[in-house]
């Protein structure tokens, strides 16, 4: 009979639950860097593809699985297995303890491992953004965009990241103040200023970034990003001046434009 758990018990798993969660997100590790994730050569056919039990091309067994929580290839004597091997080293098959059902790689017969995977697969839902097919629909790894974070597959991430490199304001200003937006939301394609970006009854830790006021996600800081930005249209207004000031330095175009009557002048 298991004891009866008592409610400070039962708080701090919660608590360990998710901690362990914040752990395993994404800003600490890498995508590219979970084993689940890694490239694997197919020994068989010499496919190219992410890790898992069988090749997506020739659903052939691969002869040294790569466990996909701790990356192992080969089980040294371990108190940990499941299967006891005192004395003795185990790989292929011997190595293995069940198959993850979502990123479909082998899962070591270690105890930690099984009892973790499942429940922290970083590829649950990873479904590209662009294309919309999950890891079951191809083979290739899975990748995660540097802006929004979303998963892309390996055909679509770097012409999302180009597209998705663009802010929808046009001037890196505030939206709710227009003044000069120092942090960037990538998720909501928005600046926001000092004062916008912090919400009221939110404590913000020091060297963190604020999160995104709108959606909560961490914003950068604008000028550490190379953002581009839809060009200005000054029509007739457009001088010899402004027009090469433009592709110098945006920063500076303002002064050159100012009383430009379509333009509303920054005035910070
Ligand atoms: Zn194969
Ligand atoms: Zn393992
Ligand atoms: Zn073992
Ligand atoms: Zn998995
Ligand atoms: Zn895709
Ligand atoms: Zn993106
Ligand atoms: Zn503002
Ligand atoms: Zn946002």
């Amino acid at each position: 009979m298991p004891k009866k758990k008592t409610g400070a018990r039962k708080k701090a798993e919660k608590q360990s639950q998710r901690q362990k969660l914040i752990r395993t997100m994404k800003d600490n590790i890498s995508l590219a860097d979970r084993p689940c994730n890694i490239l694997m050569e197919c020994d068989h056919c010499g496919t190219k593809q992410r890790n898992r039990a069988f090749c997506y091309m020739c659903m052939s067994v691969q002869k040294l699985p790569v466990c996909a929580q701790c990356g192992k290839q080969k089980c040294m004597k371990s108190s940990d297995c499941v299967v006891r091997h005192p004395g003795q080293h185990t790989t292929g098959l011997q190595m293995v303890g069940a198959i993850c059902d979502i990123c479909e790689a082998w899962v070591c017969h270690g105890r930690k491992c099984l009892s973790v995977h499942t429940c922290e697969c970083p590829l649950l839902d990873a479904e590209c953004l662009e294309c919309e097919r999950g890891v079951w629909d191809h083979g290739g790894r899975m990748y995660q965009c540097s802006f929004c974070n979303c998963f892309l597959c390996e055909d679509d991430q770097f012409e999302h990241q180009a597209t998705c490199q663009v802010l929808e304001s046009e001037d890196y200003k505030c939206k709710s103040c227009n003044r000069h937006g120092q942090y960037s939301c990538m998720q909501c394609k928005m600046c926001f200023c000092e004062e916008h970006i912090k919400r009221k009854g939110v404590v913000y830790k020091r060297n963190q970034s604020f999160p995104c006021p709108k959606c909560g996600y961490q914003t950068l800081e604008t000028k550490d990003l190379s953002v581009s930005i839809r060009k200005h249209e000054y029509g007739r207004q457009t001088t010899a001046v402004a027009e090469e000031s433009l592709e110098q330095n945006f920063a500076s175009l303002s002064v050159y434009v100012h009383g430009a009557d379509e333009h509303d002048s920054d005035t910070t």
